[in-house]
């Protein structure tokens, strides 16, 4: 008798993780306080449009971003409920990441009348799947500031630390 296995059914394949992605609920975002006042302050600044603006800083080899600077953004949608980085910022912030040894972490931008969750639109239109995403909510009277990891069409919350 031969020693091959016998299977009646066919198993289907186990779901493959992709090596080089990390879990990514396991993603920190590292935010210095002076950065995140800043940032909130120019979502202030902004409404009643939505604010954005990009996030400089490292990736860590642990899934742990150290954001080192934020560079403002006009919203060239220069509206209350989308934003478009314009594209002159964005190479403006990228040369700045350059100048100081950083990368282009990500992108923040304002909701002015609901939650710091990501819209469909928001998770549509993410352009870098490798990039953090912060959302500050100016809903509430105390502006509530979050970080979302989006890829695939999907959006998942990251821990940030404020230091
Ligand atoms: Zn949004």
């Amino acid at each position: 008798m031969s020693a091959a296995a016998t299977s009646p059914d066919p198993v289907p394949p186990i779901p493959s993780v992709s090596p080089e992605s990390p879990s990514i609920a396991a993603s920190v975002l590292l935010l210095p306080a002076g950065v995140y006042r800043q940032i909130v302050a120019a979502c202030l600044d902004g409404y009643p449009l939505e604010a954005c603006g990009l996030l400089i800083g490292e990736e860590g080899a642990s899934g742990e971003a150290q954001v080192r600077a934020s560079h403002p953004a006009t919203n060239a949608a220069a509206s209350a409920r989308v934003y478009t980085v314009e594209p002159r910022d964005m190479l403006r912030a990228d040369r700045e990441a350059e100048e100081i040894g950083a990368v282009l972490l990500g992108v923040w931008h304002s909701h002015t009348h609901t939650d710091a969750f990501p819209s469909p639109t928001d998770v549509a239109q993410a352009p870098d799947p490798g990039w953090h995403y912060v959302i500050v909510s100016l809903r509430d009277s105390e502006p509530v500031l979050r970080s979302y990891r989006i890829r695939g069409g999907r959006s998942e919350e990251e821990a940030v630390v404020l230091q």
